[in-house]
C-alpha cells in the first residue's frame, strides 16, 4: 500500500493543492526517451543470461553488477574491465538506464520531495527525510494504486502501472543525497505487494553482496495486507514489514480501505503470527488517527485483542485535514491519549512526527497535478 497515503499518509498535508507547484523547482523537464533496455534493475541471474546469450564469459555478469550497483556507472563505456568488443556488443541492445528526478520541493525541515518520470509517461514521488544521523528514503512501487483507500490521493489516480525493479531502485540511486541514505521504506505511491515480483527483485539487488550489500534491517516494506504477496515477502526476504491497519473493526476498515474485503486484517494478523519477529526482523502497524472515527476506547480494546500474541509495535500517524475530505484531524492531546492508552495495554506505540508539511504532503498530489498539467497542455 502506498504509504503514499501511508507515508503520504505520513506526509499528509493540509495545504491547498494549487499552492503545490509554487514550491517545486523543476530540474529536468526533458525526459529522455530510452529505447534500449535497462541493465539497471537486473539481478545477477538476469545479467548472467544476457552475457551468455551474447557469448561473453559468465563472470562478466558480476563485473556488470559491480559497475551498476557499486561503482555507479552511468554508461556501458565506463565498464572498463570489460573488453571493448563486449562493451560495444552490450551497448547495441542495452543502456545502463537510470533517470534523474524532474522536480524537487525542499521543506524548511530539510525533507525533500522528488518527482520522477517513469518510462511509460507517468510520475512517481520519492521523499528524502534527514533526521539526525539517519536519512530515510520513502520510495514508490507503482504509479497510482488500485487499492482505493478513501483517505489517499494516490488511490484516486487508480493504477497507471507498476514500476520495474530498476525504476524502484533508481529513486535511491538518482537523487543527490544517494550516498547519505541510511534506511529505505517502501511507503510511497502504490501497494508494493501488488507488484511483488519487481519489489522482491529490487530488495534482492539492495541486499545482495553483488548488489548494494545493504542489511535487510535497513529496509521496511509496507502493505495493506495483500496475503499472497505478504507470504512471499516474509519467506523470500528478511526486511521489516509494516501493515497499514487504520481500524481494527473489519466493517469500519472496509469503509475506508476496500482491500479489507479481499484481505481481511484478521487473516493478515493470523498469518503474521506464524512468523518469528523475536529477533532482528520487525513487524509494525501503521495507524492513521482520524478524529472521532478510529480513536475510541472500543478501538483500543479491539486493537489489543487483534494483536494479542504478536510481537509488534504501532505507529500512530495524525491525519491532517485536506480539502474536500470528510475526515478531520485529531489534536495533539488526543494523539497522546491514544498512544498512552495503547502503551498502557502493553503495545509499544509511537506517534510518528509529520515531516515536510510545508512542501505539501500526501504522496500523489504532485504526480496528479503534473499529469493534469500535461493533459491540459496536450488538449
Ligand atoms: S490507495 Fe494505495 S497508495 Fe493509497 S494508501 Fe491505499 S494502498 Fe497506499
Amino acid at each position: 500500500m502506498s504509504n503514499a497515503a501511508r507515508t503520504g499518509c505520513v506526509f499528509v498535508c493540509s495545504r491547498a493543492v494549487r499552492l503545490l507547484f509554487s514550491y517545486f523547482c523543476f530540474i529536468n523537464e526533458k525526459v529522455v526517451a530510452q529505447t534500449k533496455e535497462w541493465l539497471f534493475g537486473k539481478n545477477l541471474e538476469e545479467l548472467g543470461e544476457i552475457v551468455l546469450r551474447l557469448g561473453m564469459p559468465r563472470f562478466t555478469a558480476r563485473q556488470i553488477a559491480a559497475w551498476l550497483y557499486k561503482k555507479g556507472a552511468s554508461q556501458i563505456s565506463q565498464m572498463t574491465d570489460i573488453s571493448l568488443r563486449n562493451r560495444e556488443l552490450l551497448d547495441k541492445i542495452y543502456t545502463v538506464g537510470t533517470v534523474a528526478p524532474s522536480a524537487v520541493a525542499v521543506s524548511t525541515d530539510g525533507t525533500k520531495k522528488y518527482l520522477f518520470p517513469t518510462l511509460s509517461g507517468a510520475y512517481v514521488e520519492t521523499v528524502y527525510i534527514p533526521e539526525g544521523d539517519r536519512a530515510t528514503l520513502c520510495v514508490s512501487s507503482q504509479a497510482g494504486c488500485r487499492m482505493g483507500c478513501e483517505f489517499c490521493v494516490t488511490g484516486k489516480q487508480g493504477l497507471q502501472h507498476s514500476l520495474t525493479a530498476g525504476e524502484i531502485i533508481n529513486q535511491m540511486r538518482s537523487i543527490p543525497e544517494s550516498g547519505d541514505i541510511t534506511n529505505i521504506v517502501y511507503m510511497g505511491m502504490g501497494e508494493p505487494l501488488d507488484n511483488t515480483a519487481e519489489v522482491l527483485k529490487s530488495l534482492e539487488i539492495l541486499t545482495s553482496e553483488w548488489g548494494y550489500g545493504w542489511s535487510p534491517t535497513r529496509i521496511t516494506v509496507s502493505t495493506v495486507g495483500v496475503l499472497g504477496g505478504l507470504k512471499e515477502l516474509l519467506e523470500k526476504s528478511r526486511v521489516h514489514v509494516a501493515v497499514s491497519l487504520h481500524n481494527p473493526f473489519p466493517a469500519q476498515r472496509a469503509e475506508i480501505m476496500p482491500a479489507e474485503r479481499a484481505f481481511p486484517i484478521e487473516k493478515v494478523v493470523e498469518m503474521l503470527k506464524g512468523y518469528d519477529f523475536s529477533g532482528q526482523r520487525r513487524v509494525s502497524f501503521e495507524y492513521i488517527v482520524f478524529d472521532g472515527l478510529n480513536d475510541s476506547p472500543g478501538h483500543i480494546k479491539a486493537l489489543v485483542r487483534l494483536l494479542d500474541g504478536l510481537k509488534c509495535r504501532i505507529n500512530l500517524i495524525r491525519f491532517h485535514n485536506s480539502p474536500g475530505s470528510r475526515f478531520s484531524s485529531p489534536d495533539n492531546a488526543a494523539m497522546v491519549r491514544f498512544r498512552d492508552a495503547l502503551s498502557h495495554k502493553g503495545i509499544t506505540t509511537t506517534i510518528r512526527s509529520s515531516r515536510g508539511e510545508d512542501i505539501q504532503a500526501a504522496c500523489g498530489l504532485l504526480s496528479t497535478e503534473k499529469k493534469q498539467t500535461e493533459s491540459q497542455t496536450l488538449s
